[in-house]
């Protein structure tokens, strides 16, 4: 984005960063969207050598004035925090936050439905008609509009023309364990929600009710995971020892639409149709800001949306062929590279 904005692009990101977590926040105190919203990340080092990014991150927190909320804790402190010797230090983030997504999501929509919006569901999107009136048809009507707004992520395949190759699905993999009772106050006594360094991370947190709710192990084929609950229980063992042999009791796997620049893409179609995907796995955040930016957008208000529709995103040719094994091969790349260090 640097090529876009030039220097001023790290005070730029760095606002708009924590803006989606003021929306969230907003939301759900006027809404009372009850989606256990709490404070508190831990950004975990894997290896040792993960502590050089985490010093960096935190110097830069610490210089735009985020002192207070966060900590830089070596070894023996993430201990304190964490039933688990794997990590080799940490930031403890305590302006972050972490919430039952598909909780916020409902409480979202109810909010939207009492200011007017109308939602319909299961009404699958087949064609979006261009022209001076826009629409979308679906197998049983269709919708005239004045604008639409294209944001169904890696999910959609409508307007291959622009958009094929532009995004590309990794399966991620998640599983809960059983009710932990006391254990769970144990493992994570201030409820933490944790990641580690890693390109393919794994990251946990516990429920409202007292599972770990754990996912990793991205799978970037593109295709369905096989037993999730086989492939991350040895992760959570060696994460943390008290639970081996835990009861999972659900697991699910879903497609995360990933960008090879990791920028969010944005854009129009035509003149009153616009697309807003790809969030790289980190869309919780990030969809409440474009969605801001968007809105901005359709209602005349365009500085930022040009920063990011001006940005330039690579578009692999038969995409549906190649993009998921290039993307595989790169992450194979890194996750070698990293293996190294
Ligand atoms: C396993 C996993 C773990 C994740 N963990 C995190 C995390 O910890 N933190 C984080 O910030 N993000 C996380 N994410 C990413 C986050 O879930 C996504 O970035 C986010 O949901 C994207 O939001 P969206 O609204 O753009 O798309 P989606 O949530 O995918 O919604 C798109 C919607 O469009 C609908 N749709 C698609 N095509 C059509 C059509 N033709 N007609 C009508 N409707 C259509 C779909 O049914 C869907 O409801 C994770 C994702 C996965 C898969």
């Amino acid at each position: 984005m640097r090529r876009t904005i030039g220097d001023d692009v790290d005070d730029f990101i760095w606002n708009l960063r924590w803006r989606g977590h003021q929306i969230i926040q907003q939301r759900v105190e006027k809404y009372g969207i009850a989606c256990d919203l709490k404070h508190g990340h831990l950004h975990a080092a894997y290896k040792p050598a993960h502590m050089v990014g985490l010093r960096k991150d935190y110097d830069e927190a610490v210089h735009r004035g985020m002192g207070d909320e966060v900590s830089l804790l070596d070894r023996s402190q993430v201990r304190d925090l964490l039933q688990s010797d794997l990590y080799h230090g940490a930031i403890k983030n305590t302006r972050n936050m972490h919430l039952h997504p598909l909780n916020l999501c409902i409480g979202e929509a109810r909010a939207a439905e009492s200011l007017g919006a109308l939602i319909f569901e299961n009404s699958e999107v087949l064609e979006i008609i261009h022209g001076s009136t826009p629409g979308v048809r679906t197998a049983h009507g269709h919708i005239d509009a004045n604008q639409v707004l294209l944001a169904g992520d890696v999910y959609h395949k409508l307007e291959p023309g622009k958009l094929k190759g532009k995004i590309f699905p990794a399966m991620g993999g998640i599983v809960t364990t059983a009710p932990l009772g006391d254990l769970a106050k144990q493992i994570n006594p201030e409820d933490l929600a944790v990641y580690d360094c890693r390109f393919v991370l794994d990251y946990y947190r516990l429920t409202a009710d007292g599972r770990l709710l754990f996912g990793g192990g991205a799978n970037y084929s593109g295709k369905d995971s096989r037993d999730i609950a086989a492939e991350l229980r040895p992760c959570i063992e060696q994460t943390f020892p008290a639970l081996k042999g835990v009861a999972i009791d659900y697991q699910w796997s879903c497609a995360m639409g990933i960008v090879i620049n990791r920028i969010p893409q944005l854009g129009k179609l035509s003149d009153n149709v616009w697309y807003c995907q790809g969030y790289s796995g980190h869309g919780i955040a990030t969809t409440h800001i474009m969605g801001e930016i968007m809105g901005r957008a359709i209602t005349g208000q365009l500085e930022q949306f040009d920063t990011f529709a001006a940005c330039q995103h690579i578009r692999v040719p038969m995409g549906d062929l190649l993009g998921n094994p290039m993307l595989a091969a790169g992450m194979w790349y890194y996750q070698m590279l990293e293996r190294l260090r």
